[in-house]
């Protein structure tokens, strides 16, 4: 099991009912994007809902691209997982009537946002699901593990070689799960913890699993626009509750742009965001109508804003868009499986076609908890998996010179924020692939992060290139509609 975010911590409590599990994580258990969710996990739980409308909502955000059978089974199966979580101790926000509290967020046509703490769901389901871990005898855990590669022999995955505390590391296993997350980090702009490197996309395409849609990123309208990495994010909640965004001339633009005005769907609010920064400067999120009630409902966000000078009680917030979710990633069948046999793939790292071009808010945490039930199930089903044999020394090569590194991971991330974000065209894109061509180049063998940042990356801006239209999260100035020849293809890697 590789990862500790939602999806391999799930699939390590459940599969290890089953058998013996090892999990591997690059820092430590609590470092993961799943630690940083706020607004909270998308279920039809709600009167007046049904995973019927839940669906609809779902392929509506994912304009065309959805795998129909995935989302069945995500929307299906989804409000059982939140049971169970429930069941296993996350402290889910309840009204006085004891039953869950729903959020509203944006193109969800019913309220059905379960969180905790207000706004720090993530935090409360990675506590939850690490405490299983814990308790399970029949799981181990690596802190400081980064995997680097996927040991594959006669046509299988066989395990994977791993740095574990700077040693080399070659652990064997019946099958492997990859739960890496996401790749905000390629983007120079993102709400995406450090880990978020995209390891996973470039480890299993080097080792020949097919990889899609990776031209579909989801940039979020509204991180706090500070000088940080990562920025903070300010969930679409506040919006959900009322606040509204307004230029640098004070002017609500939203209302001009989308019937859905502030709770357009995110693709719509990022781009008018990023258009109107670049026509009339700062753009803010005004949040003073919710009065007092803002350190009530988002007791984290508050706290986030006040530790930078911000009091968004009485005054706007500072916002820009930044690179939040990969709609793309790992081809998988609705047991997880990869095309490579014995790989299994989970989380926002896996292509499982629930979101399609665009993911409907409060979905991913969804996709985590539905598809690791399922990958589970499946490795149980399979006969009992042994614990996994190790270590086997393998070379590494030596550490690289922190300050190049750092240097190469900031021209990525700039040449990509700036060609290849939320307004792409042909010439921009190929610009950004040769400039990364020639950053790759210049890697020594150490920085094994930093190649597959690089990686991951020129497979996000062959996507954008080969696909010529704009559809979901992906938009070209040069091709700014949708096109029907375009409409339920996918570009492979
Ligand atoms: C600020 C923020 C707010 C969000 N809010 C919501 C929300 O409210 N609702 C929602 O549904 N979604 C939300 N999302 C998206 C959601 O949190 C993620 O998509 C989801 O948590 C991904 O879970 P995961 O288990 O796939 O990956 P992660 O939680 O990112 O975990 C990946 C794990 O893999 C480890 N790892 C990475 N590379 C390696 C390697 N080479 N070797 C070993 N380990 C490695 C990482 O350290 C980490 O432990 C939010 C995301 C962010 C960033």
């Amino acid at each position: 099991m590789v990862g500790s975010g939602i999806a391999g911590l799930h699939t390590a409590w459940r599969a290890s009912q089953h058998g013996e599990v090892l999990v591997l994580t690059k820092r430590t258990l609590f470092d993961s994007a799943t630690a940083y969710a706020q607004g909270g996990i998308a279920a039809a739980l709600g009167a007046g809902d049904s995973p019927e409308l839940h669906r609809k909502d779902t392929l509506a955000a994912g304009a065309a691209l959805c795998d129909r059978e995935a989302v069945e089974v995500l929307v299906e199966e989804g409000p059982a997982r939140v049971r169970e979580l429930q069941l296993a101790g996350a402290a889910f926000d309840l009204g006085d009537d004891g039953l869950l509290k729903l959020g509203r967020e944006a193109a969800h046509s019913r309220r059905r946002i379960v969180h905790a703490h207000g706004d720090r769901t993530g935090a409360e389901v990675a506590r939850t699901l690490v405490e299983r871990v814990q308790a399970s005898q029949k799981t181990s855990v690596l802190e400081s593990a980064r995997v680097l590669e996927l040991i594959v022999e006669q046509g299988r995955c066989a395990g994977v070689r791993a740095s574990v505390l700077g040693q080399p590391v070659e652990i064997r296993a019946d099958a492997t799960v990859l739960a890496t997350g996401g790749c905000g980090q390629v983007y120079r702009y993102t709400t995406n913890p450090v880990v978020a490197t995209g390891d996973g996309y470039a480890i299993a395409h080097r080792a020949g699993a097919t990889l899609a849609d990776m031209e579909f990123v989801q940039f979020h309208p509204t991180a706090l626009a500070t000088p940080e990495n990562p920025l903070v994010l300010v969930s679409e909640a506040v919006r959900g509750e009322g606040a509204v965004l307004r230029n640098a001339s004070g002017e609500r633009f939203m209302a001009k742009k989308h019937r859905l005005a502030d709770l357009a769907p995110r693709d719509v609010v990022a781009r008018e965001i990023y258009r109107e920064q670049r026509r009339s400067g700062a753009v803010v999120l005004d949040a003073t109508s919710l009065g007092k009630s803002f350190a009530t409902r988002f007791p984290g966000i508050f706290a986030l804003c006040q530790a930078r000078g911000i009091d968004p009680r009485t005054e706007p917030i500072p916002v820009t868009p930044a690179a939040h979710y990969m709609m793309g990633g790992i081809v998988t069948d609705l047991a997880g499986r990869s095309s490579l046999p014995s790989l299994f793939a989970c989380g926002e790292l896996a292509r499982t076609g629930v979101h399609g071009a665009n993911r409907l808010a409060s979905n991913s945490l969804l996709e985590g908890l539905v598809f690791a039930e399922r990958i589970a199930r499946e490795l149980a089903s399979e006969g009992r998996f042994e614990a996994p044999r190790r270590p086997a020394p393998f070379s590494v090569p030596p550490l690289a010179d922190r300050g190049a590194a750092q240097v190469a991971a900031d021209t990525i991330r700039r040449v990509m924020w700036d060609n290849a974000g939320i307004d792409r065209d042909a010439k921009g894109l190929r610009s950004c692939l040769k400039q990364l061509a020639g950053v790759r180049e210049r890697l020594s063998p150490g920085m094994t992060e930093e190649a597959n940042m690089c990686d991951t990356a020129r497979m996000i801006v062959a996507g954008a290139l080969a696909r010529r239209e704009s559809r979901g999260g992906h938009f070209r100035s040069d091709f700014p509609r949708p096109r029907a020849d375009w409409r339920g293809r996918h570009v492979e890697f």
